[in-house]
């Protein structure tokens, strides 16, 4: 699958695994019932494991590896900085991370000139949040029911999830409502234009019964991520946007999975014709080499901290050897065309093969996505979508992904799934050779879930 050849090393494999089972706790697991895979190095879409196997990374790690492993300009931009000047408190001025921030705002839409710095994606959501409230003087942020927001107090409040459930309550101030599913549409539509105009109209009717006077916020992914890859209809976030003009409330875009060109484009709002007033990214800014997040603010918004204290930062904001691959990223994203061939791939390679899958897959009930970011929703039943497996399934219940996910590993590809669901988003430097290889390997692997239906 590609030019590496890892070589076994049973005792660094041993080692490993022995100071992790015994020392680390890990993130959003119960210790005794997980097996992490030790791994020894990667380069490009490929990383390796001590055992010999190597894996073709179709899921960019957590979706932040846009530039994939051990990218030299990235890796030289962080030794640079580091021979140079470590570290700097966020107070003071730094070159690195104001030459970040001005080509940030050069990429951003007319009208937003300041950015605020982050170590990741859900402090950039608590401050986006913080800035609304200060702002509009309101408390209350609608969010999407099926969103990801991050895992700090406010942001896995907004988290419209099963990963909010044993951290509530966090923020009383959050409120759900639904946005538009096509696939499986809350609303009972028959058409994408239905589908905007009927959430649409129910936002409206959550802004009126919650109280337009109390709504600081809404906030949305512009492409829902981890809860199914969720384009939204056109229409529908222009018609956010009008409803946050109308009512008075920060329109939020979370751009922390789709922002720096997972769909081709820098921002992922660029695809669906609307400018919101506050934009927060993480990820992908720096490919997640050294922990950063951000904030890039409307100037409207923004002149309103001109004589008032903005109550915000940590130790580490806007840290310079996580702003140095920021810059980095910038020149490759120029000099390799990323976005260019992003939305050449996605829709030369990606798109038709994916559809490919749908008409011979039985399991299959919809393949949607857009650059290089795809769901593959799986289902029992084609005609009634019950999904393949049911929503939050664990244990035993989530044995038909297991051993889907299974399939892809042991030919050599690590997938992203997410209950029914795979989802492709690889590297976006990944050489279409391995994209194709990376997608046969999916293709074969669906005979596993189709076995469920048959
Ligand atoms: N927002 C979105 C859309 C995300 O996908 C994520 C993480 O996956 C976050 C926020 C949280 O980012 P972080 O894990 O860097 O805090």
């Amino acid at each position: 699958m590609s030019t590496i050849d890892p070589i076994a090393d049973p005792a660094a494999d041993a080692a490993v695994r022995g100071d992790d089972r015994s020392h680390v706790f890990h993130s959003w697991s119960a210790q005794a019932l997980i097996d992490p895979l030790p791994v020894a190095g990667g380069a490009g879409a490929t990383f390796w494991d001590y055992a010999g196997n190597s894996y073709l990374d179709f899921s960019s790690q957590l979706v932040n590896l846009n530039l994939g492993h051990q990218h030299p300009d990235l890796v030289a931009a962080i030794q640079e900085q580091a021979g140079r000047l470590a570290t700097i408190q966020p107070s003071m001025a730094n070159a690195t991370r104001g030459e970040l921030a001005r080509r940030i705002s050069e990429i951003a839409p007319d009208g937003f000139s300041k950015v605020f710095f982050t170590n990741g994606g859900a402090d950039a959501n608590e401050n986006a949040v913080r800035m609304a409230r200060l702002v509009t003087g309101k408390r209350k942020v609608l969010a999407m029911y099926r969103s990801y927001h991050g895992n700090t107090s406010t942001a896995i409040t907004l988290t419209g999830d099963p990963r909010r459930w044993a951290n509530e309550p966090a923020d009383a101030s959050v409120v759900h409502f639904f946005g538009p599913y096509a696939y499986r549409s809350p609303f009972h539509a028959d058409s994408p234009e239905q589908e905007a105009e009927r959430a649409l109209a129910h936002l409206e009717q959550t802004i009126i019964l919650e109280g337009a006077s109390t709504i600081g916020a809404i906030i949305i992914e512009s492409v829902v991520g981890t809860n199914g890859v969720l384009i939204p209809p056109p229409g529908y976030l222009p018609g956010v946007r009008e409803l946050c003009d109308r009512y008075g409330i920060v329109y939020i875009a979370d751009e922390v999975m789709v922002g720096f060109g997972r769909l081709g484009t820098w921002w992922g709002f660029e695809n669906f014709d609307v400018v919101p007033d506050l934009i927060t990214f993480a990820k992908g800014v720096n490919s997640g080499y050294v922990p950063l997040g951000g904030v890039v603010i409307s100037d409207r918004i923004a002149a309103h901290f001109d004589t008032v204290s903005f109550p915000g930062g940590l130790t580490y904001s806007g840290h310079p050897l996580a702003c140095a691959p920021g810059v980095a990223t910038f020149e490759v994203f120029r000099r390799d065309g990323i976005l260019e061939r992003v939305r050449d791939l996605g829709e030369r390679v990606v798109r038709p093969r994916l559809e490919q899958m749908a008409a011979r897959h039985p399991s299959v009930g919809e393949v949607r996505g857009l650059g290089l970011f795809w769901a593959i929703e799986l289902v029992r039943d084609r005609q009634s979508r019950e999904p393949l497996v049911p929503f939050n399934a664990a244990g035993a219940d989530a044995a038909p992904m297991a051993a889907f996910a299974a399939a892809c590993k042991k030919a050599g590809l690590w997938p992203f799934t997410h209950f029914n669901r795979v989802h492709v988003a690889p590297p976006l430097i990944i050489s279409e050779d391995d994209l194709v290889r990376g997608l046969d390997v999916i293709d074969r692997a669906l005979e596993v879930t189709d076995a469920e239906v048959a």
